[in-house]
């Protein structure tokens, strides 16, 4: 049977990144030798480096005075690593979800944290607005895309101090101003590679004003300097990584990409909004196109359970909700096609039409 795969990540992939991976496992590029064993000294994987990372700065139209990192460590060293380099007396923060608090709890062990505003009050259903950004933080950190609870940024803010943006679910998703932000960082799961890298993108004159030593792990002027080649990157995702990018370049670029995935979410959303069963659980404006949640409206709650095999048994994958919200969530990545996105409406209506 035919799977549709709505993991919200590890997630899923283009085949073409798949197919050229796997062929890479077993010989890259004719030399008789695995992407796995080579060293990353050698040309052949200095070149794959180079490649990714000036397609980063196509794709995503970074200018000049930034670099792109390529780190281990997932997104979550991130939320250390950036006080760690960055924070000085205070840090703000927009509380926006479970990922956002977990940044918060690492930067309080470095100084002040402002909370600027919350969502916590409604379940993080909503992006809280009309709060002010104080002056003197040392920089702003706000996460685009809460991947549990289905919202998302999806505007470039303007902030006065340094702009930090957690976009692990939503990079490539669409087109970003990078000149609004200071750092954006990302786990690779969700749209680009497997587990096991992270990409950082930073503005190389942001570092090196707080009094502590950094460990050279974790100071991002090592990693600046040695062109994420301190230390052994984690090579094979980043090559997966690579397939990606050239995948997206070869299929018009995140401008086309935004297009698509408008096109999906839309759908999706529609379907939820018209069918007697079901609700969205986040607020219009800040529905996220990249993780769509749902929940079945309080008279029909007993039958959470029944759709959720029903789906299962047509090859639904990964629909369940996280179990801070419930219900289910659709994710619907980049590589996700717009076919499966018509299968789920297909499995709601038919459910709908049995009840
Ligand atoms: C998945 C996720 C993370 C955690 O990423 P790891 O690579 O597992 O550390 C952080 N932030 C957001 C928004 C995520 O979706």
């Amino acid at each position: 049977m035919k799977k549709y795969n709505f993991y919200a990540g590890p997630s899923i992939l283009p085949p073409y990144t798949l197919e050229n991976t796997a062929k890479a496992v077993l010989d890259l590029n004719g030399t008789g030798l695995s992407v796995m064993e080579i060293s990353h000294r050698s040309k052949d994987f200095i070149a794959i480096m180079d490649e990714a990372g000036a397609l980063f700065v196509e794709l995503l139209d970074i200018p000049d005075g930034y670099s792109v990192l390529f780190l281990g460590g997932g997104a979550s060293l991130q939320f250390a690593m950036l006080p760690f380099n960055l924070l000085n007396k205070k840090a703000a923060f927009l509380n926006t979800g479970a990922w956002s608090k977990k940044a918060i709890k690492e930067a309080k062990l470095f100084g002040e944290v402002d909370v600027v505003a919350s969502s916590e009050d409604k379940n993080f259903n909503y992006v809280p607005k009309g709060y002010t950004i104080p002056t003197d933080a040392d920089y702003f950190h706000i996460t685009t895309n809460n991947t549990i609870y289905g919202t998302e940024i999806r505007n470039d803010l303007d902030s006065p101090v340094l702009l930090v943006a957690d976009m692990s679910s939503d990079i490539f998703s669409r087109p970003v101003d990078i000149s609004k932000y200071a750092v954006i960082y990302g786990g690779a799961q969700k749209n680009l590679a497997p587990a096991g890298m992270t990409f950082v993108i930073i503005k190389n004159d942001i570092l090196g004003n707080v009094d502590r030593p950094i460990p050279t792990m974790l100071n991002y002027q090592t990693h600046i300097d040695k062109g994420s080649m301190f230390n052994t990157p984690p090579c094979l995702n980043i090559y997966a990584a690579l397939q990606t990018l050239r995948w997206l370049k070869k299929n018009g670029g995140i401008t086309e990409m935004g297009k698509k995935n408008d096109a999906k979410a839309d759908l999706l959303y529609n379907e939820i909004d018209r069918n007697k069963l079901f609700e969205g659980t986040a607020q219009h404006e800040d529905r996220s196109i990249m993780n769509i949640c749902f929940v079945m409206k309080d008279e029909f709650k007993e039958l959470e359970g029944e759709f959720f095999e029903f789906a299962t048994s047509k090859g639904m994958i990964g629909i369940k909700g996280h179990r801070s919200v419930g219900g289910f969530r659709a994710s619907t990545y980049n590589a996700l096609p717009i076919d499966s996105v018509k299968a789920l409406i297909e499995v709601m209506q038919a459910f709908e039409e049995s009840h």
